[in-house]
C-alpha cells in the first residue's frame, strides 16, 4: 500500500479528506499532538488514540541523542517501542538543532553541535537527517531545513530560505525510492512574498508527497501569519497535503483551516496541561485560579474526556494546586480531547459546507468566556 491524499470536500479554501498510510488513515484537517521523547507527556498511546488522534509528531533531535536512533532501529523502531501502531511524522530536526543545541555550526554541508543532554559532539546534514528517520520508522519524513532565528533581515531569510532548498534535493535524494513512507518538503521564505513564492517552485520542481509551511509561529504574531497564510498554501499543489509547522492555540488552527491548511502540531495542548492550564469551547481556563475551589461542576459538561467525566473543578484545583502527577494527565487528557474535537468539528463543517456558520459559533462562544462563577 502506498502514501496517497484524497480531497474529499472544500469550503471556500477549507479542506477535508484523507491521507491513507499502510499504518492507517489520518482524517484531515488533523492535528498531531507531540511525542518528543518517544512520548505524549503524561498520556497512555491508548488514551491519545481514544482521543481521536490518527498521527502522532515525534523529534528527531531528541531521539537521536537520547536513546539514539541506532537504538531504537534494534529495538525495533519507534511504533514498536512506544506502542502507537498508527502513523508518526518526525521533524528533520533542523530546527531543535537551531532552538536548543550548544555551540553550533552552520555550513553548506550541515549543521555541527553539542548536545544540550551530554554536550556530546553531533553533526546533522540532509543525509543524516533521512538515515535518523528511517532508522526510526517515521511514516512522513521531513526534509532537513534550516530556519533562522527571528528578527532576522530579509537577506538572511533569503539566504536561509536558499540553503533550505539546496538541504530539500539532497533529502529527496537520500530518502531514495521508500513506498508506503512519505516526504514532505518544507516551504521557507518567512513572512516575504516573493520569497514564499521562489521557494514553492523550488519544492514543486524537486516534487514532494507532501508540503510543509516553515518559519511560521516563531514569533511573528497571528496577523503577520494568516497574511501568509492568505497566499501561501495556494503556491503548494493542490492535490498533496499542507502542513503547518508549530501551530497552535485553538484560533491558530481555526485560521489556518480556513487558509486552506491539512495538517498541524504543537506542545500547546499538552504542555499547557501540564501547568494547569486547560482549554475549552469557551476559551482558556487557569485551574489554579481560586474560583474553582469548591465549584463541583466538571470543567466542560460537554466534553466526553476522563477529567470532564468522572471529576470536578474543585478536584482539578486541588490537584494541580497540589503538584499531584494526576493534575497533568487530566489536564493533558482534555487539553488533547478538546483539539480532537475541535478538528472534528471543522473536518464535518467542511464536509457539510458549513465552515463559515462553525466558525462564527466558535467565536461567539470563546467571546462569552468560561461559565459563571457560582
Ligand atoms: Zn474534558
Amino acid at each position: 500500500m502506498r502514501f496517497s491524499f484524497t480531497l474529499d470536500a472544500t469550503d471556500g479554501a477549507a479542506r477535508t479528506g484523507r491521507i491513507d498510510t499502510p499504518r492507517g488513515a489520518i482524517r484531515t484537517p488533523a492535528f498531531m499532538p507531540v511525542g518528543t521523547a518517544a512520548t505524549v507527556k503524561a498520556m497512555l498511546p491508548e488514551q491519545v488514540a481514544e482521543t481521536g488522534a490518527d498521527i502522532l509528531l515525534g523529534n528527531t533531535y531528541h531521539l537521536m541523542l537520547r536513546p539514539g536512533a541506532e537504538r531504537v532501529a534494534r529495538l525495533g523502531g519507534l511504533h514498536r517501542f512506544m506502542n502507537w501502531d498508527r502513523p508518526i511524522l518526525t521533524d528533520s530536526g533542523g530546527f531543535q538543532v537551531m532552538s536548543l543545541a550548544d555551540l553550533r555550526k552552520l555550513t553548506e554541508e550541515g549543521v555541527t553541535f553539542r548536545s544540550h543532554v551530554d554536550g556530546s559532539k553531533h553533526v546533522l546534514t540532509p543525509e543524516r537527517s533521512m538515515e535518523i528517520q528511517r532508522l526510526l520508522g517515521s511514516d512522513i519524513v521531513m526534509c532537513f531545513d534550516e530556519c533562522p532565528a527571528l528578527p532576522a533581515t530579509e537577506e538572511r531569510v533569503a539566504e536561509a530560505m536558499r540553503l533550505s532548498m539546496r538541504w530539500a534535493e539532497r533529502s529527496r535524494e537520500a530518502f531514495g525510492d521508500r513506498p508506503g513512507h512519505a516526504l514532505f518538503g518544507i516551504q521557507q521564505g518567512g513572512v516575504t512574498r516573493a520569497l514564499r513564492e521562489e521557494s514553492a517552485e523550488a519544492l514543486k520542481s524537486i516534487g514532494f508527497e507532501g508540503y510543509a509551511i516553515g518559519g511560521l509561529a516563531v514569533g511573528e504574531g497571528q496577523e503577520a501569519m494568516f497574511g501568509v497564510l492568505d497566499y501561501a498554501p495556494a503556491m503548494l499543489p493542490e492535490d498533496r497535503p499542507r502542513y503547518l509547522m508549530g501551530v497552535g492555540k485553538p484560533d491558530d488552527i481555526l485560521g489556518a483551516v480556513k487558509r486552506g491548511v491539512d495538517m498541524m502540531d504543537c506542545v500547546l495542548p499538552t504542555r499547557s496541561g501540564r501547568t494547569g492550564q486547560a482549554w475549552t469551547r469557551r476559551g482558556q481556563v487557569n485551574l489554579r485560579n481560586a474560583r474553582h475551589a469548591e465549584d463541583p461542576r466538571p470543567l466542560d459538561e460537554g466534553c466526553t474526556c476522563p477529567a470532564c467525566r468522572g471529576y470536578s473543578r474543585a478536584y482539578l484545583h486541588h490537584v494541580v494546586r497540589a503538584g499531584e502527577m494526576i493534575a497533568g494527565m487530566l489536564l493533558t487528557a482534555h487539553n488533547l480531547q478538546y483539539y480532537q474535537d475541535l478538528m472534528a468539528g471543522m473536518r464535518g463543517a467542511i464536509a457539510e459546507g458549513r465552515f463559515a456558520a462553525f466558525e462564527a459559533d466558535f467565536h461567539a462562544l470563546r467571546a462569552e468566556g468560561d461559565i459563571e462563577r457560582l
